[in-house]
């Protein structure tokens, strides 16, 4: 069983050493105990923090653990009579490794469901979808007719908040790094429109996209991008805080919107959430996007990186954006 271990706390970007791939014994089951054998592990932004020891939402990852994450696996042993050998499931939160123990209770099944891939489950039916839709309908709260922007418009959520967004009726910019990712949210995904951060002034940019202004910022990134975004916000606008990946990797604090004045003058709602705050919610927020899923009208994409030993390395990738879609890490054959 290969394990990945934190081994020191990582200063900036991940460096070599950080994290440590160890072969271990798996423990034998107890009654109620099943095994495990991981099938994807979904890489996070979030990972990053919770290497880290900066103030989280959650405990970070202890230097001597195994690195924690998102997988779905299926059972190869069972002293579980609810969860026989070749059941799928979803540990919620796993490890970086080839084998889990679960205990039974805390493994939801996860249906195979004619049509959808696995990987769905890892990305618009996992997390990452629930991440958009509550963040969008009960943060943001668009109506018909206004205009939304959503950084990180490429990525796993990103991509799935503008099209949501524009289910509602809203007029929807993303804004993305490159031509190729920008070319795919409005000729793919039907955005109105798309900047490319890394080439455009976003300010400008939303000038002639959102003569408007902005009656919803779905903020995934912070910085600069954001800065640009809360200069167009309009009075009474609101701002799904999801996430600030450009900060991440940074050491100490980082400096906040330019001018905080313009929350007060504008009355704009700034919400900071975590998905797991909707976990009594999930239920529905499944309800609403799996028949948009299996209609066809959310599109959504994986990168999958083969190999657990290539996870650390493949973790790089969210912070160059050298990906598409969600990214997964492959650990072993369906
Ligand atoms: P993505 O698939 O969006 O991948 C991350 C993307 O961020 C990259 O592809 C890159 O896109 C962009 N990016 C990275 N660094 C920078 C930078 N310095 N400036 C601008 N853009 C950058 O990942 P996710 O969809 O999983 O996550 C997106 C955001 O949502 C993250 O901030 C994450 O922490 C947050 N999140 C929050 C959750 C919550 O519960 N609050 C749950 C899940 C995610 P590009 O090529 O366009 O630069």
């Amino acid at each position: 069983n290969r394990q990945w271990i934190l081994r020191r706390r990582p200063e900036g970007e991940i460096r070599q050493g950080d994290l440590e791939l160890v072969e271990t014994v798996t423990p034998e089951l107890k009654d109620g105990e099943v095994l495990v054998r991981n099938l994807y592990l979904s890489l996070d932004p979030t990972h990053r923090i919770w290497m880290s020891d900066r103030d989280q939402y959650m405990p970070p990852v202890e230097v001597g653990e195994v690195m924690r994450g998102g997988v779905i696996g299926v059972v190869e042993q069972s002293r579980s009579a609810d969860l026989p050998e070749g059941t799928i499931v979803n540990p919620g939160l796993g490890g970086w490794q080839d084998y889990g123990v679960v205990t039974e209770g805390h493994a939801r099944r996860t249906p195979r469901l004619a049509g959808v891939p696995l990987t769905a489950h890892m990305s618009v039916l996992g997390a990452t979808g629930l991440t958009a839709y509550f963040g969008l309908m009960d943060i943001g709260k668009p109506q018909a007719g206004e205009t939304v922007v959503v950084s990180a418009a490429a990525g796993a959520v990103g991509s799935i908040v503008g099209q949501l967004a524009k289910l509602k009726g809203c007029r929807v910019i993303g804004i993305a790094g490159g031509p190729k990712k920008c070319r795919w949210l409005t000729e793919e995904l039907g955005f109105d429109g798309a900047i490319d951060y890394r080439s455009e002034d976003v300010g400008e940019a939303l000038s002639r996209l959102a003569p408007n202004g902005v009656d919803i910022n779905f903020e995934n990134v912070g910085g600069k991008v954001m800065d640009a975004v809360i200069g167009h916000m309009n009075n009474f606008s609101r701002m799904p805080l999801c996430g600030m990946i450009s900060s991440y990797n940074a050491e100490g604090p980082v400096p906040g919107p330019s001018d905080f004045g313009r929350v007060l003058m504008h009355r704009i709602l700034i919400k900071g959430f975590i998905v797991i705050d909707y976990l009594p919610r999930f239920a529905e927020g499944m309800a609403e996007l799996a028949p948009l899923v299996a209609g066809g009208q959310l599109k959504w994409k994986a990168h999958v990186v083969d190999g657990l030993e290539n996870a650390v390395d493949a973790l790089g990738r969210l912070f160059t954006g050298d990906h598409e879609g969600k990214l997964l890490v492959r650990i072993s054959p369906e």
